[in-house]
């Protein structure tokens, strides 16, 4: 008996087969088979191997530690359990994540999409199971699937399915990583020689599925086993079991031939099944005693671009996983074509693509002519370099790419166009991520860069009349203002508790104080009647509040006063303000010129800190750029809380960069952008050279060439940029395009050199020499009328 049979009639076929002793080539055998006990011979051999093995070492080989398991059937579910045991012993990081039992592709995807919601960046290692079209189907609408990543997947195709033609024109199952298993060798002349024979029939096809080879090579297997026999009985009549016809064909519909217990001849064919050797489509054929392939030999391989397997390992029931030194066919099978013109989609901004003017008013016919900058120039060096030729292409929508869900390849801007491979490449300025690199390929980066803040350049502002102020802050103004009046108290109340602060004085009974001077002595005086007066002893103290309050003065000015304190503990307090005032004048005085000369220019945002912690500076990105994709996806609080802002008025983003800067220039300081630093450079370089970058780059990042996935020009790209960042180039380009071209000056060599006062600097201190003289003049006047009034006063009662 000899069949391919599925899962439901192995059983039953099996079953017969034991029964009536009729031996069973089949080339399939489920996971788990109860064989007969032993000594009794198994009817059924199984010609497909036996190799949950290969697929153990092939994770052990991988260093997979969490695998997702995907089958479809109960066998599946069997593998799973032998593959468990396989690698859990010993091995306490394995687990298996998840296992699910599918009925269909549209159930793989929707399950895959789960997973990618609960986490998008983690590695996926997916173990499918399941028949050969529907691995296709899965992998080919996981590649075409947006929402599903793809460098991240890993998938091994636990079936024989390798073997399977894999359709050239997809290309993109290059995209994620597909390994699997194979089990004809198409470079053993066995099957090369098959492989020829074959492509001469009409339903020829260069290569045969491993389902197909194992039916072939059991139909061999047992027309082996019936040509020996029939030597045998040919040559050994008698000794051929003793049967009546040896020569007369089998007949399954009489009786004749079967014994009560079964096929007569079914034991022996049976035994000599397992002592067959020969070499078929699937490797040396040879069987243990229970029926199974032994001696055998998997090729691992792997999915390269442009859906090329590749045998990266060999797997062989002796020897285990054995890894073959391939050299990965690293050009893609299609090859850069010398007589195309290449599509470079690109993107109108300064200075990386410009248009240009033209000399007589006419537009040159080719678009490339028309446009000049950096990436101009850059492409020219890079398609010289690879000799193709080519032409510019503006993007459409003048978009730089994200994914969006509402255009065709869920992808817009130039990202976009790749996809739709209405472009070759894209030379701009734009950004690699890892969004990207998913669906696209970029080149190594051309230039580096980082998010920064554009904002317009505050209005310089001259010093003030007040500007002798500025030196120390408002704070220690007030500071020093309570302590002077803390070190007057202090020393008033030392000077009154301090006995050596006290001195005896000798006055005349007048108790006129206008006789005794202020260093104590005693004046004379004559009397109204001109006589003088008996002599008096009392205490004096100069430390009076008011005096006090002179003496730190004093010595806030540098000016020694005309009292000092006799006590120590006066001195102490004297000299702790003297060392005081010391260290604050002089503070002063170093910090002054500065403070007096030099235009200020007084930034209200320095970083990204201070822009999100206010809300009246309003700051936004560009459009679904990689800007604004690292502000939306950004784990960090303080971008997360900006993005929140930004999203929450939408007004704030701007459809080009353009529109932005002219944005800032607009707003009076009330917009920053959040802008490349290249861009932000080259913009504060330009007229009206109103703008300005402050603070840090919030991140570290590169501009890449792109290309389509699995694109024949990629890794030429790639060589080119590098050798021209190596040679120099890319750094004349830059200079070129930034620094030769700037138009605002820096800093006037003049300007700084004439740093002379003028008399608005000093104009404060004049004010107050005058408002003090004027003061002076008017305390005068009211001490004059004061002391007249009371005077006059005084005469009058002297006169009643
Ligand atoms: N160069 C950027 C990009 O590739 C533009 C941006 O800042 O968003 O998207």
């Amino acid at each position: 008996m000899i069949g391919a049979v599925n899962p439901d009639s192995f059983d039953i076929l099996h079953s017969y087969s034991n029964t009536f002793q009729m031996p069973f080539v089949t080339p399939w055998f489920p996971e788990k088979v109860l064989t007969p006990s032993s000594g009794v011979v198994d009817f059924a051999i199984s010609m497909r191997p036996d190799y949950h093995h290969a697929i153990i070492d092939t994770v052990r080989h991988y260093g997979w530690k969490k695998i997702i398991y995907l089958y479809d059937s109960h066998d599946g579910l069997l593998r799973l359990q032998q593959i468990y045991q396989g690698l859990k012993p010993g091995n306490d990081t394995f687990q298996v994540e998840t296992v699910k039992r599918i009925q269909n592709v549209s159930d793989a995807l929707d399950f895959l999409r789960s997973l990618e919601e609960l986490s998008r960046w983690s590695n996926k290692y997916v173990v499918l199971d399941c028949p050969t079209e529907m691995a296709k189907d899965i992998v080919i609408n996981h590649v075409r699937d947006v929402t599903l990543g793809r460098r991240n997947y890993h998938y091994l195709l636990s079936g024989l399915i390798m073997d399977d033609r894999w359709d050239n024109e997809v290309i993109e199952y290059g995209a994620i990583n597909i390994t699997g298993f194979r089990i004809v060798d198409g470079s053993r002349r066995y099957v090369k020689e098959f492989l020829e024979r074959w492509r001469q029939s009409p339903a020829a096809r260069d290569s045969i599925s491993a389902q197909a080879a194992l039916i072939y090579d059991a139909v061999f297997v047992l027309v082996e086993v019936l040509n020996k026999k029939k030597k045998t009985e040919k040559n050994n009549p008698r000794r051929a079991g003793g049967s009546q016809q040896p020569n007369t064909t089998l007949d399954c519909n009489s009786n004749h031939g079967w014994t009560s217990h079964g096929w007569e001849q079914g034991n022996k064919i049976a035994r000599s099944l397992r002592k067959v050797e020969i070499e078929g489509l699937t490797g040396q054929i040879k069987f243990n005693d229970e029926g199974r392939r032994r001696n055998y030999t998997l090729d691992v391989v792997e999915m390269t671009v442009n859906s090329a397997p590749v045998k990266v390992a060999e797997w062989t029931d002796i020897n285990g996983y054995q890894v073959v030194p391939t050299k990965r066919d690293r050009h893609p099978k299609s090859e850069i074509l010398k007589n195309k013109t290449y599509i470079v989609t690109t993107i109108v901004e300064e200075p990386y693509i410009m248009e240009r003017k033209y000399e007589n008013g006419k537009p040159p016919e080719k678009m490339k002519d028309r446009y000049e900058g950096y990436c101009k120039d850059l492409a020219d060096l890079i398609t010289r370099k690879l000799n193709i030729s080519w032409d510019i292409q503006i993007v459409k929508d003048g978009k730089y790419g994200s994914e969006n869900p509402t255009v065709p390849g869920g992808w817009d801007g130039m990202v976009g166009e790749l996809i739709r491979k209405e472009a070759d490449i894209a030379i701009a300025p734009m950004t690699i991520t890892s969004e990207r690199e998913r669906v696209i390929d970029f080149s190594k980066p051309f230039m580096s860069l980082g998010i920064s803040i554009m904002i317009k350049k505050p209005v310089k502002q001259n010093p003030g009349v007040f500007s002798f102020l500025n030196p120390l802050s408002k704070e220690i103004w007030v500071c020093v203002i309570f302590s002077y009046i803390g070190v007057s108290i202090v020393l008033f109340i030392v000077s009154r508790f301090s006995p050596y602060e006290w001195r005896v004085l000798t006055i005349g009974s007048s108790r006129d104080p206008s006789l005794v001077s202020r260093d104590g002595t005693l004046q004379h005086s004559h009397g109204p009647q001109g006589s003088p007066h008996t002599q008096h002893t009392s205490m004096a103290n100069d430390f009076s509040i008011l005096n006090s309050l002179w003496f730190a003065l004093g010595a806030i000015m540098q000016q020694g006063g005309d009292i000092s304190p006799r006590s120590i503990s006066g001195r102490i307090v004297g000299s702790v303000w003297w060392f005081f005032t010391l260290i604050l004048i002089s503070s002063y005085t170093a910090n002054l010129a500065a403070f007096l000369t030099v235009e200020r220019m007084v930034t209200p945002i320095n970083s990204p800190e201070d822009l999100a912690a206010q809300t009246e500076v309003q700051y936004g990105t560009l459009q679904h750029g990689s800007t604004w994709d690292f502000f939306r996806r950004s784990q960090i609080e303080l971008y997360k809380q900006m993005w929140r802002f930004m999203n929450e008025n939408k007004q704030v983003f701007v459809n080009s960069y353009d529109e932005g800067i002219q944005r800032v220039r607009m707003s009076k300081g009330k917009y920053a952008l959040l802008i490349e630093s290249p861009k932000n450079d080259y913009i504060n370089e330009r007229e009206p050279c109103d703008t300005m970058k402050v603070g840090r780059n919030l991140d570290a990042k590169g501009f890449g060439i792109a290309t389509p996935l699995g694109s024949p020009l990629r890794d030429s790209i790639n060589l080119a940029v590098l050798s021209l960042k190596e040679s120099g180039e890319l750094a004349k380009l830059m200079n070129k395009w930034w620094y030769e071209r700037t138009e605002c000056r820096h800093g006037d060599k003049q300007d700084t050199s004439r740093n002379e006062l003028l008399l608005s600097n000093v104009a404060g201190i004049f004010y107050i020499l005058i408002g003090g003289l004027l003061l002076a003049l008017a305390v005068a006047l009211v001490e004059f009328c004061y002391k007249s009034h009371t005077e006059a006063t005084r005469a009058k009662k002297l006169m009643f």
